[in-house]
């Protein structure tokens, strides 16, 4: 689980970053072609004034240059200096057919400023032909204040009409990126899927090797029991009636958690409060746990530094949840010593779980808690399971309006801190 949880994140992170290389490279050439079609705009704008001023004759001298008879204070502004005053009315018609002709097709409003007056003295609106999106007749042309004479021609909807010319690189580029957005959430969701697959199938297995075990003891007990002359051996009757027994026990319980917490599709638990006192259920939780305590040989200590340890829970859910933490806190140690510690920080009642077991890797401390998620290792032999213990714990906390939370390092043994509101 952990090879395979890894590799689907390293296909994540590895899909995320070529989606938004392939973003950041459309948007890089949008940008491009933005600025492409920007200067486009303004080199037909300024062959347009000067076959104008060709036409009309306005320079005194003839020669025309861009730098010296037109300013371009604004992308959608331009002044052009004249030195004889013509009437707007003719400056606009010419403007007009030298605009169609070099392709600027967006409305244009100009204005004509006289030397010795403030303002414009005339203005004149160019309609275009293509301009059909939102005209502006009425736009208010910026006022420059320079003693000459000047006609300014102003592009209202300059910026409108630059994006206009791009629209099938900006309908495409859009197509492209929701195609690949779309791609990358099917690859996230066939992996996950997949996951879960592999998930069930180890929680299966998990499964049958939890029960195979059990099974065949009772079945090797059975045939010795079935053996006629076992009557004469009382002993070695009552014995093996016991293993039945105890193995019917575990399976029984293998089952009820099963029941419990894999099929159980509500969120939180029904809960019966009580008052009852911590220090005892941890003893009845360490009393039900005797026989795999001897068998692991492990120590546990239990310290109260509250004053007194009553709380008000679910006792049963309660007990379960330590019981769940105390089981793996002897699964998961060669000699296991386990330290329970309780007391009281501000308005919560705290419950430590101290061992010193093979600990756990901090990149699994968050799905632990997860239901089905085993950490697996091939170090202790005894340590199986279905993954579904520490799940169970935090429902119950939670339910309770607590919280758990774990710190370990591997090799140093893990702490399982419960913190639950008194009142
Ligand atoms: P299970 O014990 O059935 O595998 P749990 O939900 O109880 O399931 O635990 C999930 C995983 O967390 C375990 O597989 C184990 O790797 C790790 N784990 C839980 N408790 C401890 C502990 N006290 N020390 C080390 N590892 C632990």
């Amino acid at each position: 689980m952990q090879i395979r949880s890894k590799t689907l994140r390293w296909l994540l992170v590895l899909g995320t970053f070529v989606v938004g290389l392939i973003i950041a490279v459309q948007l890089f050439w949008m940008q491009k072609i933005y600025s492409f079609e920007q200067k486009q705009f303004n080199i037909n704008v300024s062959k347009s004034i000067r076959s104008m001023y060709e036409d009309l004759n306005v320079l005194k001298d003839s020669s025309y240059s861009f730098e010296r008879n037109i300013q371009n204070p604004q992308p959608n502004f331009y002044i052009i200096s004249l030195d004889t005053v013509y009437p707007l009315a003719d400056i606009s018609r010419i403007l007009g057919r030298e605009l169609t002709d070099f392709d600027i097709f967006t409305d244009c409003k100009i204005g004509l400023h006289v030397k010795g007056k403030t303002g414009y003295v005339e203005e004149q609106y160019i309609d275009m032909p293509d301009a059909n999106f939102s005209p502006r007749k009425n736009a208010t042309i910026p006022v420059v204040e320079e003693d000459r004479n000047f006609v300014v021609l102003y592009f209202p909807n300059r910026t409108r009409y630059v994006i206009r010319q791009m629209m099938f690189w900006l309908v495409s580029g859009g197509l492209l990126i929701v195609v690949l957005i779309a791609f990358g959430v099917s690859i996230f969701y066939l992996f996950r899927q997949k996951f879960l697959y592999e998930t069930q199938k180890d929680f299966v297995n998990n499964f049958t090797h939890e029960f195979k075990t059990p099974l065949s003891v009772i079945k090797i007990a059975a045939d010795v029991l079935k053996d006629p002359a076992i009557v004469h051996r009382p002993e070695k009757l009552a014995n093996y009636a016991q293993i039945i027994q105890q193995q019917t026990l575990h399976l029984e319980q293998q089952t009820a958690r099963l029941l419990r917490i894999a099929f159980d599709s509500q969120k939180s638990l029904p809960l019966q409060k009580e008052r009852f006192s911590v220090k005892i259920l941890l003893e009845e939780a360490l009393k039900n746990l005797e026989p795999l305590i001897e068998k692991r040989a492990g120590i546990v200590k239990i310290s109260d530094e509250t004053n007194d340890s009553f709380l008000y829970a679910d006792r049963s859910y309660m007990l379960l949840a330590f019981i769940n933490l105390i089981e793996n806190a002897m699964k998961y140690s060669l000699h296991p010593w386990l330290q329970i510690l309780l007391s009281i920080q501000g308005d919560d009642f705290c419950i430590l779980f101290r061992d010193n077991g093979i600990g756990i890797e901090k990149k699994h401390h968050k799905r632990i808690f997860d239901k089905f998620y085993r950490v697996t290792s091939g170090d202790i032999q005894e340590a199986s399971g279905f993954g579904l213990g520490l799940n169970f714990v935090k429902t119950i906390i939670e339910t309770h309006k607590g919280k758990i939370e774990v710190q370990s390092e591997t090799g140093k043994g893990s702490s399982f801190i419960i913190r639950i509101p008194r009142t």
